[in-house]
């Protein structure tokens, strides 16, 4: 028995001849005496011992086999984990947020009823009737805007899943100002599981940042509509903060507890920084796996807006196993047109095409540089279990090209253990003495 590769280790000043143990495959903490960490090291632990600390990740039974178990962990045959696609239905919106990084390709662009047909039929034949489990996520745009189109999806491929006996789901990525009840309830008959709703910070600050396109604000369409659904649908907080306003991001989480909303009734609260992009502007609040935090008063800013959070009672992504879905053969961006992408953000790039409804699934290994983190440098990382080389687009950004790993090891080396302490404070852990 051996100590695992993906761990870190953080000794505990107030508690001294402690050490707060985190193993990054597993996600779990404990807290072990210097006794027990050495024995842990050496392999004299009592089996008892032995036997939990393998459970929680901390030792492996041989670094080798560990190893390439990471290396090959996506190898997974392809029937045997959901399909899951994005499904950008339109590039229009009724909001005009300065910052949006789909400016520079909106358009009044729609998905065709025929192409919205083509993607049933084909998730039907593909997906469906294999057994594979579907997951659609509606992007835009304001894929609410496009409400048709989601019964159009929905409903047919809801039917085949049951008929079936596999499943189908939806979530979308809205703006929440046409996201009442009564589109939330006939959705969720449908199957919509979840929506990520962006709050860019308290009234004043929003309604600047996410006016309609009349100039009006939308602070409180959107706090009214969360209000009124977030009992019958997991919502995802979302908003996008700068360096100039974050602190004022909390007065905002007040204002809905003061409007009577149950914190923990929220599923997440997760706020990501507006990041520049070739001299624009680029938002990353695709997923938890894709804001990208360098420059210090980003990480200040992340471990602050999450501690404001948690304090208030809202639940905040922990760290956790997480990749780009580049690297996932079972996720696709499937555009307004058909056309396929491994990342949202990749719509900008025509040469990072990958397909189409009609053309099927190209060969991407080559275009998208797969694999580059199974180099020995991340395999030997402790952070590889939360990272698998970082985010695609941030290279795209810096190089031009998808030639290297996003080394997130910085990021990491200054967040994670204040990360790991809010959740002792606020979402508990195992302790062992
Ligand atoms: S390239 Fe970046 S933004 Fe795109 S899916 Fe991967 S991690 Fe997310
Ligand atoms: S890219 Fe950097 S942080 Fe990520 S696994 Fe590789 S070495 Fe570690």
């Amino acid at each position: 028995m051996q100590i695992s590769t993906y761990l870190k280790i953080y000794p505990c000043p107030d508690q001294p001849g402690m050490n707060l143990v985190y193993s990054t495959i597993r996600s779990s903490v404990v807290l072990l005496p210097d006794h027990l960490l050495e024995a842990a090291r050496n392999g004299t632990l009592p089996d008892e011992d032995r036997e939990t600390l393998l459970q929680l990740g901390v030792l492996t039974p041989d670094r080798t086999g560990e190893r390439e178990q990471m290396r090959t962990i996506f190898d997974i045959p392809r029937a045997n984990t959901p399909f899951s696609a994005v499904v950008v239905l339109n590039l229009d919106c009724n909001l005009a947020c300065p910052y949006c990084y789909e400016d520079s390709f909106r358009g009044k662009q729609y998905m065709s009823a025929e192409t919205a047909a083509l993607l049933v039929e084909t998730i039907r034949r593909d997906r469906i009737s294999q057994g594979q489990p579907v997951r659609l996520t509606f992007y835009g745009g304001e894929p609410l805007l496009s409400l048709d189109l989601i019964r159009a999806i929905s409903r047919p491929l809801r039917e085949s899943a049951i008929q079936q006996g596999g499943s189908f789901s939806f979530s979308l990525v809205t703006n929440g100002t046409l996201f009442n009840r009564a589109c939330a309830e006939e959705l969720v008959a449908l199957g919509l599981s979840g929506a990520k709703i962006t709050i860019d910070g308290p009234a004043e600050l929003h309604n600047q940042s996410r006016p309609y396109v009349s100039g009006r604000g939308s602070y409180d369409t959107i706090v009214r509509n969360i209000i009124d659904t977030y009992d019958i649908v997991p919502l995802q907080l979302g908003g996008n903060f700068t360096r100039d306003n974050y602190r004022d991001f909390p007065r905002m989480l007040d204002d809905l507890l003061a409007r009577g909303i149950m914190p923990s009734r929220v599923s997440t609260v997760l706020f990501a920084p507006v990041v520049p992009k070739s001299g624009e502007r680029v938002v990353a609040d695709f997923n938890t796996g894709c804001s990208c935090s360098y420059e210090p008063w980003l990480m200040e800013a992340g471990v602050y807006l999450r501690e404001e959070a948690l304090k208030r009672g809202f639940p905040a992504p922990k760290a956790k196993l997480s990749v780009c879905m580049v690297e996932l053969e079972n996720e696709l961006v499937i555009n307004y047109d058909g056309s396929f992408y491994k990342c949202p953000a990749f719509m900008a790039y025509p040469e990072l095409r990958i397909g189409s409804l009609v053309e099927g699934i190209g060969d991407y290994r080559e275009s998208h540089n797969l694999d580059l983190w199974k180099s020995d440098g991340c395999l030997e990382c402790a952070y590889l279990p939360l990272c698998f080389g970082g985010c695609r687009q941030m290279t795209l950004l810096h190089n031009g090209t998808i030639d290297d790993v996003d080394c997130r090891r910085d990021y990491y080396d200054t967040v994670l253990e204040k990360v790991i302490r809010q959740d002792l404070t606020y979402q508990g852990t195992k302790q062992k003495s």
